[in-house]
Protein backbone atom coordinates (compact mmCIF):
# COMPACT_ATOMS: atom_id res chain seq x y z
CA UNK A 1 0.00 0.00 0.00
CA UNK A 2 2.20 3.31 -1.40
CA UNK A 3 2.08 5.99 2.05
CA UNK A 4 0.34 8.82 -0.32
CA UNK A 5 -2.96 6.97 -0.18
CA UNK A 6 -5.82 7.78 1.44
CA UNK A 7 -5.85 6.34 5.01
CA UNK A 8 -2.27 6.30 5.11
CA UNK A 9 -1.70 10.39 4.63
CA UNK A 10 -0.18 10.75 8.25
CA UNK A 11 -2.35 13.61 8.49
CA UNK A 12 -4.49 12.27 11.84
CA UNK A 13 -1.31 12.23 13.98
CA UNK A 14 1.81 14.53 12.78
CA UNK A 15 4.68 13.61 15.35
CA UNK A 16 7.11 16.21 17.34
CA UNK A 17 10.00 13.69 16.53
CA UNK A 18 10.60 10.18 14.87
CA UNK A 19 12.60 7.31 16.34
CA UNK A 20 13.73 4.78 14.18
CA UNK A 21 15.10 1.89 15.06
CA UNK A 22 18.46 0.81 13.02
CA UNK A 23 17.28 -1.86 10.82
CA UNK A 24 13.87 -0.51 9.92
CA UNK A 25 15.08 1.00 6.94
CA UNK A 26 15.79 -2.32 5.63
CA UNK A 27 11.88 -2.51 4.97
CA UNK A 28 10.26 -0.55 2.69
CA UNK A 29 7.84 0.96 4.80
CA UNK A 30 10.27 1.86 7.34
CA UNK A 31 12.14 3.74 4.26
CA UNK A 32 8.91 5.37 3.12
CA UNK A 33 8.07 6.72 6.54
CA UNK A 34 11.61 7.91 7.16
CA UNK A 35 11.23 9.79 4.09
CA UNK A 36 8.06 11.29 4.68
CA UNK A 37 9.17 12.42 8.15
CA UNK A 38 12.32 14.07 6.98
CA UNK A 39 10.61 15.69 3.71
CA UNK A 40 8.65 16.75 6.33
CA UNK A 41 11.11 18.60 8.14
CA UNK A 42 10.57 16.66 11.24
CA UNK A 43 13.63 15.63 13.47
CA UNK A 44 14.47 11.87 13.02
CA UNK A 45 16.80 10.48 15.68
CA UNK A 46 18.03 6.79 15.38
CA UNK A 47 18.21 4.25 17.52
CA UNK A 48 19.57 0.76 18.78
CA UNK A 49 16.18 -0.34 19.91
CA UNK A 50 12.86 0.44 19.92
CA UNK A 51 11.96 -0.42 23.18
CA UNK A 52 15.14 1.46 24.90
CA UNK A 53 15.27 4.38 23.96
CA UNK A 54 17.22 6.13 27.08
CA UNK A 55 16.20 9.73 26.15
CA UNK A 56 12.79 8.97 26.42
CA UNK A 57 12.90 6.91 29.38
CA UNK A 58 14.47 9.90 31.38
CA UNK A 59 11.86 12.00 30.80
CA UNK A 60 9.36 12.55 33.61
CA UNK A 61 5.77 11.73 33.99
CA UNK A 62 4.34 15.05 33.48
CA UNK A 63 5.70 15.31 30.05
CA UNK A 64 3.29 12.19 29.09
CA UNK A 65 1.21 14.54 26.78
CA UNK A 66 4.62 15.37 24.66
CA UNK A 67 6.04 11.76 24.91
CA UNK A 68 2.63 11.16 23.19
CA UNK A 69 4.13 12.98 19.96
CA UNK A 70 6.43 10.82 19.78
CA UNK A 71 6.50 8.07 16.81
CA UNK A 72 8.91 5.21 17.07
CA UNK A 73 9.56 3.10 14.30
CA UNK A 74 10.72 -0.24 14.75
CA UNK A 75 10.90 -3.71 13.83
CA UNK A 76 8.75 -5.92 15.65
CA UNK A 77 10.60 -9.06 17.13
CA UNK A 78 8.47 -11.25 19.00
CA UNK A 79 5.55 -12.78 16.67
CA UNK A 80 4.21 -15.17 18.98
CA UNK A 81 0.83 -15.62 18.50
CA UNK A 82 -1.31 -16.56 21.74
CA UNK A 83 -4.70 -18.34 22.54
CA UNK A 84 -7.39 -15.79 23.71
CA UNK A 85 -11.15 -16.51 24.55
CA UNK A 86 -12.52 -13.39 24.63
CA UNK A 87 -12.75 -11.11 21.26
CA UNK A 88 -10.80 -14.30 19.20
CA UNK A 89 -9.40 -17.18 19.57
CA UNK A 90 -6.08 -15.61 19.01
CA UNK A 91 -4.27 -12.79 19.87
CA UNK A 92 -1.34 -11.68 17.27
CA UNK A 93 1.36 -9.24 18.18
CA UNK A 94 0.74 -6.64 15.22
CA UNK A 95 1.54 -3.64 13.39
CA UNK A 96 1.41 -1.16 16.21
CA UNK A 97 1.59 -0.78 20.19
CA UNK A 98 1.60 1.91 22.11
CA UNK A 99 -1.02 4.70 20.76
CA UNK A 100 -0.98 8.82 20.68
CA UNK A 101 -4.03 9.49 22.14
CA UNK A 102 -4.51 9.21 26.14
CA UNK A 103 -7.36 7.79 27.34
CA UNK A 104 -6.71 7.79 30.84
CA UNK A 105 -7.48 4.61 31.91
CA UNK A 106 -5.38 2.78 28.82
CA UNK A 107 -4.15 0.04 30.17
CA UNK A 108 -0.93 0.42 28.05
CA UNK A 109 0.31 2.91 30.70
CA UNK A 110 0.53 -0.51 32.98
CA UNK A 111 2.56 -2.28 30.69
CA UNK A 112 5.20 0.87 29.17
CA UNK A 113 4.57 3.13 31.30
CA UNK A 114 4.99 7.00 29.93
CA UNK A 115 6.72 4.76 27.29
CA UNK A 116 2.76 4.18 25.67
CA UNK A 117 3.37 6.82 22.81
CA UNK A 118 3.10 5.42 19.21
CA UNK A 119 5.30 2.40 18.00
CA UNK A 120 4.58 1.21 14.34
CA UNK A 121 6.57 -1.92 13.05
CA UNK A 122 7.46 -2.09 9.65
CA UNK A 123 8.33 -5.72 9.45
CA UNK A 124 4.70 -6.54 8.51
CA UNK A 125 5.68 -9.22 6.04
CA UNK A 126 6.65 -11.00 8.26
CA UNK A 127 4.34 -10.33 11.04
CA UNK A 128 1.65 -11.51 8.33
CA UNK A 129 3.51 -14.73 7.70
CA UNK A 130 3.65 -16.30 11.55
CA UNK A 131 -0.74 -15.33 10.90
CA UNK A 132 -0.42 -17.65 8.02
CA UNK A 133 1.50 -19.99 9.30
CA UNK A 134 -0.70 -20.37 12.10
CA UNK A 135 -4.10 -20.69 10.36
CA UNK A 136 -2.33 -23.12 7.95
CA UNK A 137 -1.82 -25.39 11.08
CA UNK A 138 -5.13 -25.06 12.45
CA UNK A 139 -8.37 -27.67 12.19
CA UNK A 140 -10.45 -24.87 12.18
CA UNK A 141 -10.81 -21.67 10.72
CA UNK A 142 -9.94 -18.95 13.73
CA UNK A 143 -10.36 -15.60 14.42
CA UNK A 144 -7.02 -13.72 14.95
CA UNK A 145 -7.58 -10.23 17.56
CA UNK A 146 -4.94 -8.04 15.83
CA UNK A 147 -5.70 -4.53 17.78
CA UNK A 148 -5.03 -5.43 21.36
CA UNK A 149 -2.27 -3.16 21.97
CA UNK A 150 -2.84 -0.22 20.03
CA UNK A 151 -5.41 1.32 18.07
CA UNK A 152 -5.15 -0.19 14.14
CA UNK A 153 -7.59 2.57 12.79
CA UNK A 154 -4.80 5.72 14.45
CA UNK A 155 -2.12 3.53 13.26
CA UNK A 156 -3.51 3.05 10.11
CA UNK A 157 -3.20 6.78 9.10
CA UNK A 158 0.33 6.68 9.81
CA UNK A 159 1.21 3.48 7.95
CA UNK A 160 -1.33 2.09 5.69
CA UNK A 161 -0.95 -1.24 7.56
CA UNK A 162 -4.37 -1.73 8.49
CA UNK A 163 -5.59 -1.46 5.07
CA UNK A 164 -2.97 -3.57 3.85
CA UNK A 165 -3.76 -6.29 6.18
CA UNK A 166 -7.27 -6.15 6.02
CA UNK A 167 -6.59 -7.22 2.25
CA UNK A 168 -4.80 -10.08 3.53
CA UNK A 169 -6.91 -11.29 5.99
CA UNK A 170 -9.85 -11.53 2.77
CA UNK A 171 -7.68 -14.00 1.30
CA UNK A 172 -7.05 -15.78 4.45
CA UNK A 173 -8.96 -19.35 4.02
CA UNK A 174 -9.14 -20.80 7.71
CA UNK A 175 -8.77 -17.36 9.31
CA UNK A 176 -10.39 -14.04 9.83
CA UNK A 177 -9.50 -10.47 11.86
CA UNK A 178 -11.35 -8.24 14.70
CA UNK A 179 -10.37 -5.16 16.04
CA UNK A 180 -11.70 -2.48 18.08
CA UNK A 181 -11.27 1.29 17.52
CA UNK A 182 -11.91 4.35 19.25
CA UNK A 183 -11.48 6.65 15.77
CA UNK A 184 -13.37 7.42 13.24
CA UNK A 185 -11.04 7.94 10.38
CA UNK A 186 -12.11 4.56 8.62
CA UNK A 187 -12.42 6.21 4.84
CA UNK A 188 -9.63 4.49 3.65
CA UNK A 189 -11.16 0.78 4.49
CA UNK A 190 -14.35 1.52 2.31
CA UNK A 191 -13.42 0.39 -0.64
CA UNK A 192 -11.00 -2.50 0.01
CA UNK A 193 -12.11 -5.91 -0.94
CA UNK A 194 -12.41 -7.02 2.74
CA UNK A 195 -15.01 -10.29 2.13
CA UNK A 196 -16.25 -9.60 5.43
CA UNK A 197 -13.41 -10.98 6.62
CA UNK A 198 -12.52 -8.31 9.28
CA UNK A 199 -15.09 -7.36 12.08
CA UNK A 200 -14.83 -3.93 13.20
CA UNK A 201 -15.40 -3.59 17.04
CA UNK A 202 -16.46 0.27 17.55
CA UNK A 203 -15.63 1.22 20.90
CA UNK A 204 -18.31 4.22 22.36
CA UNK A 205 -18.92 5.37 25.51
CA UNK A 206 -20.99 8.52 26.84
CA UNK A 207 -19.58 11.54 25.32
CA UNK A 208 -18.72 13.66 28.31
CA UNK A 209 -16.36 10.42 28.81
CA UNK A 210 -14.84 10.55 25.41
CA UNK A 211 -14.60 14.51 26.18
CA UNK A 212 -13.01 14.08 29.60
CA UNK A 213 -11.29 10.90 29.78
CA UNK A 214 -10.60 9.59 26.30
CA UNK A 215 -8.91 12.78 25.36
CA UNK A 216 -7.57 12.75 21.59
CA UNK A 217 -10.20 10.32 20.89
CA UNK A 218 -13.06 10.72 17.90
CA UNK A 219 -16.00 12.17 19.13
CA UNK A 220 -19.01 9.76 19.95
CA UNK A 221 -20.57 11.25 16.46
CA UNK A 222 -17.97 10.36 14.57
CA UNK A 223 -17.51 6.68 15.92
CA UNK A 224 -21.70 6.10 15.21
CA UNK A 225 -20.84 7.58 11.78
CA UNK A 226 -17.87 5.42 10.90
CA UNK A 227 -20.10 2.44 12.39
CA UNK A 228 -22.25 3.21 9.80
CA UNK A 229 -20.26 3.74 7.07
CA UNK A 230 -18.07 0.47 7.69
CA UNK A 231 -21.50 -1.32 7.78
CA UNK A 232 -22.69 0.16 4.50
CA UNK A 233 -19.65 -1.34 3.10
CA UNK A 234 -20.21 -4.59 4.10
CA UNK A 235 -18.22 -4.80 7.09
CA UNK A 236 -19.23 -7.14 9.86
CA UNK A 237 -19.61 -4.43 12.82
CA UNK A 238 -19.82 -4.63 16.37
CA UNK A 239 -20.25 -2.33 19.66
CA UNK A 240 -17.74 -2.34 22.53
CA UNK A 241 -19.10 -0.82 25.34
CA UNK A 242 -15.40 0.11 26.85
CA UNK A 243 -14.67 0.73 29.37
CA UNK A 244 -17.58 0.75 31.32
CA UNK A 245 -16.75 3.79 34.13
CA UNK A 246 -19.27 4.37 36.61
CA UNK A 247 -19.05 7.82 37.94
CA UNK A 248 -21.55 10.11 39.24
CA UNK A 249 -24.91 9.61 36.86
CA UNK A 250 -23.26 6.82 35.09
CA UNK A 251 -27.25 5.21 34.85
CA UNK A 252 -28.69 8.45 33.04
CA UNK A 253 -25.44 8.26 30.87
CA UNK A 254 -25.23 5.34 29.93
CA UNK A 255 -28.94 5.25 29.10
CA UNK A 256 -28.38 8.20 26.72
CA UNK A 257 -25.84 6.81 25.10
CA UNK A 258 -27.59 3.63 24.24
CA UNK A 259 -30.52 5.70 23.29
CA UNK A 260 -28.91 7.91 21.06
CA UNK A 261 -26.97 4.90 19.27
CA UNK A 262 -30.79 3.18 18.72
CA UNK A 263 -31.65 6.66 16.89
CA UNK A 264 -28.44 7.16 15.31
CA UNK A 265 -27.01 3.43 14.39
CA UNK A 266 -28.32 2.68 10.38
CA UNK A 267 -30.32 -0.67 9.97
CA UNK A 268 -27.19 -2.11 8.47
CA UNK A 269 -25.31 -2.06 11.51
CA UNK A 270 -28.67 -3.23 13.19
CA UNK A 271 -28.72 -6.28 11.41
CA UNK A 272 -25.54 -8.20 12.30
CA UNK A 273 -24.94 -6.13 15.77
CA UNK A 274 -23.68 -7.76 18.32
CA UNK A 275 -21.96 -5.80 21.94
CA UNK A 276 -19.36 -6.39 24.14
CA UNK A 277 -19.17 -4.55 27.75
CA UNK A 278 -15.79 -4.18 29.40
CA UNK A 279 -15.80 -2.60 32.67
CA UNK A 280 -12.36 -0.56 33.32
CA UNK A 281 -9.83 -1.58 35.29
CA UNK A 282 -7.44 1.36 36.75
CA UNK A 283 -4.11 0.83 37.84
CA UNK A 284 -2.26 2.46 40.35
CA UNK A 285 0.40 3.18 37.38
CA UNK A 286 -2.52 5.05 35.88
CA UNK A 287 -2.89 6.86 39.17
CA UNK A 288 0.28 8.23 39.57
CA UNK A 289 1.27 9.02 35.94
CA UNK A 290 -2.52 10.88 35.47
CA UNK A 291 -1.65 13.23 38.77
CA UNK A 292 1.61 14.18 37.15
CA UNK A 293 0.72 14.28 33.45
CA UNK A 294 -3.09 15.42 33.90
CA UNK A 295 -3.54 17.13 37.50
CA UNK A 296 -6.51 18.71 36.50
CA UNK A 297 -7.82 15.32 35.26
CA UNK A 298 -10.38 13.36 37.72
CA UNK A 299 -9.53 10.50 39.39
CA UNK A 300 -10.66 7.42 38.26
CA UNK A 301 -9.51 5.04 41.14
CA UNK A 302 -12.47 5.42 43.64
CA UNK A 303 -11.70 3.69 46.48
CA UNK A 304 -15.32 3.70 47.48
CA UNK A 305 -16.39 1.21 44.44
CA UNK A 306 -13.42 -0.59 43.64
CA UNK A 307 -11.57 -2.79 45.10
CA UNK A 308 -8.36 -4.58 44.26
CA UNK A 309 -7.61 -7.25 41.33
CA UNK A 310 -4.10 -7.85 42.09
CA UNK A 311 -0.86 -6.51 40.61
CA UNK A 312 -1.64 -2.89 40.90
CA UNK A 313 -5.06 -2.87 39.24
CA UNK A 314 -8.43 -2.23 40.67
CA UNK A 315 -12.06 -3.10 39.43
CA UNK A 316 -15.48 -2.60 40.37
CA UNK A 317 -16.45 -4.32 43.57
CA UNK A 318 -19.31 -7.02 42.47
CA UNK A 319 -22.29 -5.01 44.01
CA UNK A 320 -21.93 -2.19 42.17
CA UNK A 321 -20.87 -4.20 38.80
CA UNK A 322 -23.97 -6.54 38.97
CA UNK A 323 -26.16 -3.52 39.15
CA UNK A 324 -24.43 -1.89 36.34
CA UNK A 325 -24.87 -5.22 33.82
CA UNK A 326 -28.24 -6.09 34.67
CA UNK A 327 -29.08 -2.27 33.63
CA UNK A 328 -26.85 -2.77 30.58
CA UNK A 329 -28.27 -5.83 29.81
CA UNK A 330 -31.49 -4.80 29.93
CA UNK A 331 -31.12 -1.66 27.95
CA UNK A 332 -29.37 -3.26 24.92
CA UNK A 333 -32.36 -5.91 25.09
CA UNK A 334 -34.98 -3.39 25.04
CA UNK A 335 -33.52 -1.39 22.64
CA UNK A 336 -31.34 -3.78 20.19
CA UNK A 337 -34.01 -6.60 20.53
CA UNK A 338 -31.67 -9.45 18.61
CA UNK A 339 -28.26 -8.35 19.06
CA UNK A 340 -26.50 -10.40 21.36
CA UNK A 341 -24.16 -9.25 24.01
CA UNK A 342 -21.54 -11.45 23.49
CA UNK A 343 -19.53 -11.22 26.36
CA UNK A 344 -19.01 -9.42 29.63
CA UNK A 345 -15.72 -8.98 31.89
FE1 LIG B 1 -5.09 3.49 24.98
FE2 LIG B 1 -6.90 2.81 23.09
FE3 LIG B 1 -7.07 5.17 24.32
FE4 LIG B 1 -5.11 4.70 22.61
S1 LIG B 1 -7.28 4.80 22.12
S2 LIG B 1 -4.91 5.70 24.63
S3 LIG B 1 -4.68 2.51 22.98
S4 LIG B 1 -7.29 3.14 25.29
Amino acid sequence: MPLDQPGSTGRLFVPAEVYVERGSQDYPLGRALVERYAGQGIPIIEVEAHHRIERLREVPDRMLPRLKRVLVIGVRKSLRILPNNRSADYIVPFTSSGCSASCLYCYLLCTFFSSSYLRVFVNREEIWAAVERKSSRLADPAVFEIGSNSDLVLEDSVTGSLQWAIERFAGLERGSATLATKFGAIDGLLSLNHRGKTTIRVSVNPEEIIRRIEMGTSPLGARITAANALAAAGYPVALNLAPVIMLTGWREMYGRLLQRLEAELSAGVKRRLFFEIIFMTYGLANEQINREAFPNAENLLDRRCMRPKGRGKYCYSPRIRTEAEEFLVNEIGSLFPGAPVRYIV
